[in-house]
């Protein structure tokens, strides 16, 4: 579990925040340059198969879903051990530290409690 003023997060593996329609997974040098370094590709193939033309973010996969989700029982990452920064900092985003952002994530990811007092099982 990971907790911040304001509120704590323990994933529940529901994949919602890797699959929503309209989203899309930021990109930076680093994870570009370690996620390619684990699929075995080199960079250049990497960012023709997996980014788009804006170079900053992730291809969508079918239905806007991160290309790297694979469903089943739970939905897993299938390259998690290196997967963007931007993933590994899900909910502690600056837009998302109050509010209206925050309250749309909370209804998007059952991993985020806002009462600090509620006991994570
Ligand atoms: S890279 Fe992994 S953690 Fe990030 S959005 Fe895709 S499936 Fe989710």
């Amino acid at each position: 579990m990971d907790e911040r003023p304001g509120y704590r997060f323990r994933c529940r593996r529901s994949g919602n925040c890797c699959a929503r329609p309209e989203g899309m997974v930021r990109i930076e040098a680093e994870d570009t340059r370690r996620i390619a370094a684990h699929l075995g590709l080199g960079e250049a193939a990497f960012r023709s198969r997996y980014l788009a033309a804006s170079g900053d973010r992730l291809v969508e996969g079918l239905g806007g879903r991160c290309p790297f989700l694979e469903d089943g029982r739970e939905a897993r990452c299938t390259v998690y051990p290196v997967r963007p920064e931007r993933c590994r900092s899900w909910p502690f985003w600056p837009e998302l530290r109050e509010g209206a952002a925050l309250g749309a994530a909370q209804r998007l990811c059952p991993g985020i409690s806002l009462d600090p007092s509620r006991e994570e099982r």
